[in-house]
């Protein structure tokens, strides 16, 4: 009963085969028409060799490094056509993807990773933040236009969200009383949000997986990559920054290159706590972790000239990870040590709760609409194997994006926000459970103990000074 949207010529290389890989490739799979003997999987991990083994699935033990890259790809792909689906970590997006154009191979990734090294040896802060890995890609795309389909960012978040993005303003607008056709360019989506009062918009997460027994003490757990996740916790918070803001944090740095839709905080994303809302807990503590679509969104649906502009949301990620993964943190920094043990809870030893991932656009005459997807690691196990319910919203995001990509083969590099969504959304739909609308009247002043002094802003209930949780 399940479709197969497309057919792959030539090979299919799946680079990594962590929590996201293992989950992707049952849906390749399944979505997928492609020629069995040239699906192969590059993982220096010995362990899952045998589980390969077993499927029939070549696997190449090896780490991807900046001296071997072309020539294994090379080999694999012969000089295409194909195509390459990068969920590894410490791979470089930027080059492989530079590399699959050139031999005109389709190519897929769910976040801009640089080669290893980047995330612990940079000393320059503002050269560590996701501003600097995203330009590097919009760069390339300046630089040689159109050509093989590469799609960067297209997992989960970023990637799926940034298409709820547009499903949230539809649903506004209708819900408004517009009468608004979909717009069809760039400019008539930021138009849109700019005409709907939209100030900007948090990606409100909250992942309630858990498992029965207490996380161990000296070991970080979580319900996706450990390593992505410290990774990107320890790179500056960042965020998108909207024409409305009213403040500016003391901390926080410009950018004077490429789009210059956001700015970086002088500490971890990943102890920058944030005001926010998910329908579940309603009011919760997010956590500020920089990612691409924080940029990527400002930048798309921004007005007038990117240096000075007439209007551009405030966006980032408001984060909160099921409960281990905030108790590791807590043990993590509070250590000033990476734990010894990293684990990642699998579908199989979840005993409740789901990831409840969507977007919150606020400032408008409603207030504030959260729109996104709540699926239970229950659903999640009866929709597709292998996976929970946060790597599910991934793995489906990269099937959307890889369809999309073979239907629009020579679209050059592109983010989602340049994706058709509805597209892209028909075919990840099925998997992720209920897709829901709610309206809040929270707000960041709602909720706060008032028995010590703090600065607020009472003007403007959505500036930033009120989101930031001091
Ligand atoms: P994981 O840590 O479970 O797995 C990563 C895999 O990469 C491991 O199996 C590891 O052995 C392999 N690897 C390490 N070095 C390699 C190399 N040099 N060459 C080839 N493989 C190598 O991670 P995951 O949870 O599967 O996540 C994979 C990627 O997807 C990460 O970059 C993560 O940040 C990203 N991600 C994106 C989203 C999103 O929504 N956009 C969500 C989750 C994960």
């Amino acid at each position: 009963s399940h479709p197969v949207h497309a057919r792959i010529e030539g090979a299919v290389v799946l680079i990594g085969f962590g929590s996201i890989g293992v989950g992707v490739l049952p849906l390749i799979e399944r979505h997928f028409e492609y020629d069995a003997s040239r699906l192969v999987v590059i993982d220096p991990d010995p362990d899952m060799g045998n589980w390969l083994r077993q499927h029939r699935i070549r696997h190449l033990e090896v780490g991807l490094t900046r001296d071997n890259y072309r020539e294994i790809l090379g080999d694999l792909f012969g000089g295409g056509p194909g195509f390459c689906v990068n969920v590894s970590v410490d791979v470089s997006s930027l080059d492989v993807m530079r590399f699959c154009r050139e031999i005109g191979v389709l190519y897929i990734d769910t976040v801009v990773e640089p080669w290893a090294g980047f995330y612990f040896e940079t000393p320059d802060n503002a050269a560590r933040t996701n501003y600097a890995l995203r330009e590097s890609v919009r760069e390339e795309k300046r630089r040689h236009p159109g050509g093989p389909t590469a799609v960067s960012c297209c997992g989960a978040n970023p990637g799926m969200v940034s298409w709820f993005v547009k499903e949230a303003l539809l649903r506004l607008a209708a819900d408004t009383a517009r009468d608004v056709a979909p717009p069809t360019t760039r400019e008539g989506w930021a138009r849109l949000m700019q005409s709907l009062g939209v100030k900007g918009l948090h990606i409100a997460e909250r992942d309630t997986q858990a498992r029965a027994r207490p996380k161990p003490r000296g070991t970080f757990v979580n319900t996706w990559s450990v390593e992505g996740f410290i990774a990107e916790g320890f790179q500056p918070a960042e965020l998108g920054w909207g024409t409305f803001e009213p403040w500016f944090p003391e901390n926080g740095h410009r950018h004077d290159h490429g789009s210059r839709a956001a700015i970086w905080l002088e500490r971890p994303g990943a102890i920058t706590r944030v005001h926010s809302w998910c329908p579940t807990p309603g009011p919760q503590f997010g956590f500020l972790v920089t990612h691409n679509e924080a940029i990527s969104i400002s930048d798309y649906y921004t007005v007038g000239d990117p240096a000075a502009p007439e209007f551009r949301p405030t966006c980032h990620y408001a984060y909160h990870p099921c409960d281990e993964a905030v108790l590791s943190l807590h043990e993590l920094f509070g250590g000033g040590r990476k734990q010894d043990r990293l684990e990642i809870l699998t579908a199989d030893e979840i005993t409740e709760g789901g990831d409840e991932l969507g977007v919150l656009l606020f400032g408008h005459e409603r207030n504030a609409l959260w729109y996104g997807s709540r699926l239970s690691n229950d659903e999640a196990r009866r929709l597709a194997p292998l996976q929970n319910a946060t790597a599910l919203q991934v793995s489906s995001a990269i099937v959307a994006g890889m369809v999309w990509a073979l239907e629009n083969p020579e679209a050059g590099i592109v983010e989602t926000d340049e994706m058709d969504h509805a597209r892209c959304l028909q075919i990840q739909r099925p998997y992720l459970g209920p897709l829901e609308a709610h309206f809040t009247d929270w707000t960041p002043l709602a909720t706060r103990w008032d028995l010590f002094p703090e600065e607020h802003d009472d003007d403007e209930p959505w500036a930033f000074l009120n989101v930031l949780a001091t």
